[in-house]
């Protein structure tokens, strides 16, 4: 099953629930514009060298659409079509005023060179530049793009449409980012993993936490949850895991990252592997690296009660089935991870009013709407004992719908 598959029968399950008939649902899934464009630009090496790059514009029912840019040999149109749809699902659900995009291109950033990214970036945005912009639809960062390449993408943006910082998100702070962007996705699951232990009456104090990915997302949540007093029993990266049940020291471990820019080699932790991770005894397991770490080979080997997916599409529909029937709690990616995007939106906002905020009111504002956004998601799932996942798309799918039909096809 592909990825677009996968996410489309989270929405029609939901869809199904709430009586949604078969022309509504397929209004509400096709993606409104799907871009291809070629990319070629000149190799250190003399070469000319040809890109494929992507941007799916899902849904713009709410707002201008929003999503981030992957550089990655895997990306492809099913892909960035699933995680344009999944950030129309996340955008309502947090009610943040953006519908869904995504995009990429296909490449190995790991095989070029500082001064070719920059090309391909540059030539990326005089192929969509027409396509994008502050009211259009609004790229962020992705999977191996950082604040350089947005800073790019501002400055070829700029160049046809006049100095734009909206146009762009996740930008460094010297050229209009926001406070506390880098780390508000991680920010924003170890929120979230407060709310839900306070459903199950617990506290975050002393609590055992297994986190695979230790990059943007899974380092931030390790570092604020193990100084809110939770116990790191385990983390890893692509080159590994590193489990100790009595908790790891983060704060050595990201100082260890920092100088080696590897977990590996890490004081007295024993090794273990990504897929032993997934299976160790703890509360709360948080996936933060990959999609479908969690499926039907390995889902009758978790031990976690409660998973947070912090990566996107971590569990596959299968699994995730499994799991739902054994009682365990999933916080769905479009709410636990969605602590980016609504910082974003305040990076938006801030750059539309050039106006500065300071990190406590973007940590404050971030904070209600991850909080607000979770109580929404568990009454709805308590009072129709859905799951959390079901009960998320249901209220996104009935923003999305709302604004649909309010401003007439
Ligand atoms: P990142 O590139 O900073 O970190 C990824 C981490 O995963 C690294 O530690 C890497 O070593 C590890 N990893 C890579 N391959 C692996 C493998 N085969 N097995 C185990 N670990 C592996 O990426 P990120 O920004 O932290 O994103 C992680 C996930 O969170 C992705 O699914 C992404 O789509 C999702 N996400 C990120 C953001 C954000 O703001 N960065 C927002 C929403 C969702």
């Amino acid at each position: 099953m592909s990825n677009f598959e996968d996410t489309n029968l989270y929405f029609r399950k939901a869809a199904e629930i709430m009586d949604l008939s078969s022309r509504a649902q397929t209004l509400l899934l096709t993606p409104f514009r799907e871009i291809k464009v070629q990319v070629p630009i000149e190799l250190d090496n003399g070469e000319i060298a040809v890109f494929s790059g992507y941007r799916i514009q899902h849904n713009d029912a709410r707002g201008p659409m929003k999503g981030g840019l992957r550089y990655h040999p895997q990306v492809d149109v099913e892909e960035t079509k699933s995680l344009a749809s999944l950030m129309t699902w996340k955008t309502a659900l947090v009610e943040i005023p953006f519908g869904g995009a995504k995009g990429g291109i296909t490449c190995d950033p790991k095989k070029l060179s500082l001064r070719e990214i920059e090309q391909l970036t540059r030539k990326f945005i005089q192929q969509i530049h027409e396509n994008i912009g502050p009211y259009k639809d609004i790229p962020a960062p992705d999977v191996n793009t950082n604040p350089q390449v947005m800073a790019w993408i501002m400055g070829e943006y700029s160049k046809f449409h006049g100095h734009s910082p909206a146009v762009v998100t996740g930008k460094p702070l010297d050229l209009h980012g926001s406070q506390g962007r880098d780390e508000a996705t991680g920010r924003g699951v170890a929120y979230i993993c407060e709310e839900v232990l306070r459903t199950h009456s617990r506290l975050v104090s002393g609590c055992r936490v297994a986190i695979q990915g230790f990059g943007n997302v899974g380092s931030n949540t390790a570092r604020l949850l193990y100084e809110l007093g939770a116990k790191i029993v385990a983390v890893s990266d692509v080159t590994g895991g590193l489990y100790d049940p009595e908790g790891l020291d983060i704060r050595a471990l990201l100082e260890h990252v920092r100088t080696t820019h590897s977990i590996q080699g890490f004081g007295p932790a024993t090794t273990i592997t990504n897929a032993r991770l997934l299976e160790l005894p703890c509360d709360i397991l948080i996936p933060a690296a990959l999609g479908d770490v969690i499926n039907a080979d390995n889902v009758a080997a978790i031990q976690a009660p409660i998973i947070v997916e912090a990566a996107n599409g971590p569990i596959t529909p299968e699994a995730d089935e499994l799991l739902e029937r054994r009682g365990v709690t999933v916080v769905p990616d479009i709410l636990a991870n969605a602590g980016g995007v609504t910082v974003s939106y305040f990076e938006w906002a801030q750059n539309i009013q050039q106006f500065k905020w300071d990190l406590a009111k973007v940590n404050d504002e971030l904070h209600k709407t991850m909080v607000h956004s979770y109580q929404k998601v568990v009454k709805l799932a308590t009072e129709k004992k859905l799951s959390l996942r079901t009960a998320a798309f249901i209220i996104a799918i009935g923003r999305v719908g709302k604004a649909t039909v309010l401003r007439g096809f």
